[in-house]
């Protein structure tokens, strides 16, 4: 039924590597003092929330784009999401003169809705709900030939996600532990295929919110499943990883050391630590890996990494939680 392999190998993500060179920032990685002398080992933290369009998902979708045939490119691409990935896709694409169309419901908030349109895509509003937008997306494929660059269950996706962990390798040869915010699964399954190759014996720890985390249900189960959406700090980290997943499942499965999960002060008190100490302005996604280790639940016997994916938080939300606020419903009761 799918033409794609069922892994993403380490020669997958060097040639990704390849490809975007140039295209995407190689962020700096810094070491937390206070994150140290707090937990007793070396802390480093990935900067990628400076990455252009303010995370990670740049990577896969530069990458993606950098592989379709001139045909394909010259049909354009297509995505339904609002969030970072069609932020990341509306660039790669524009960079290389295509366009990108991105389908959302009405009940998209127009402030977001003029947010993806200033960054220059094509934007079609139907339907009211997530689900029409992505029959939107399917009739533009199959009428308008236009190619849908998923967010992550997607070979090119998952081998541009793995560049951040060559970057991290690179930048830091012994780290044994590294810290993965964790929702479809391209970034970990790429950034752990990426460590795992240099060195089997890093630990590779996905990292999510308690408040409806698919894919560690699926993991839980073996297999696949769906699992009620709530409302989360860490917005980039909801949504479901697909009944018909096709690669970050099993990859996730076979290459992740373990998945922890993060309650809403949790992630909270991980914004506030960044902002504060560290003067970073993270996203809730973006904060998991300082979340956990300020936890206290996590180990490790050597160097950790935290991967600071992305930045595009509601900056109103952002200087409430700084203030002590601990969850996204508050805020709206506010
Ligand atoms: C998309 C996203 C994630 C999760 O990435 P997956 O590949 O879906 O697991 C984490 N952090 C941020 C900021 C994101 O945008």
């Amino acid at each position: 039924m799918c033409a794609q392999p069922a892994s993403v190998s380490i020669d997958d993500i060097r040639a990704a590597a390849a490809r975007i060179a140039g295209r995407v920032l190689r962020t700096p990685m810094v070491q937390s003092t206070v994150l140290q002398v707090m937990t007793g080992v070396p802390v480093h933290l990935k900067l990628e929330h400076h990455q252009t369009t303010g995370s990670f998902k740049l990577r896969g979708a530069t990458n993606a784009v950098l592989s379709l045939t001139p045909a394909e490119r010259a049909r354009g691409v297509v995505a339904a999401s609002t969030g970072n990935h069609g932020r990341a896709l509306v660039h790669a694409a524009r960079a290389e003169g295509a366009v990108a169309t991105i389908c959302m419901s009405k009940l998209v908030p127009e402030n977001k809705v003029a947010e993806i349109r200033r960054l220059g895509a094509e934007v079609r509003i139907v339907g009211n709900s997530q689900d029409e937008a992505q029959e939107e997306v399917d009739r533009l494929v199959v009428e308008k030939g236009m190619v849908m660059v998923p967010p992550f269950d997607h070979a090119a996706v998952i081998a541009g996600q793995g560049t951040l962990g060559l970057e991290i390798i690179e930048q830091l040869p012994d780290v044994a532990t590294v810290l993965v915010p964790l929702s479809g699964g391209g970034l970990a399954a790429g950034v752990a295929a990426a460590v795992k190759s240099a060195n089997p014996r890093t630990r590779v720890i996905g990292l999510t919110m308690e408040r409806g985390a698919a894919m560690k249900a699926s993991l839980d189960s073996g297999r696949p499943v769906q699992v009620e959406e709530l409302l989360s700090l860490a917005d980039s980290l909801g949504g479901g990883i697909g009944l018909d997943n096709a690669l970050t499942f099993s990859m996730c499965r076979d290459l992740l050391d373990d998945v922890l999960l993060l309650s809403e002060e949790e992630i909270a008190a991980g914004m506030r630590h960044a902002y504060g100490l560290e003067r970073e302005i993270v996203e809730g996604a973006g904060a998991v890996g300082i979340a956990a280790l300020l936890s206290g639940r996590l180990q490790s016997s050597g160097p950790v990494v935290a991967i600071l994916s992305g930045r595009n938080v509601d900056m109103i939300l952002h200087r409430r939680i700084i203030n002590g606020a601990t969850s996204v419903q508050e805020e709206v009761a506010a």
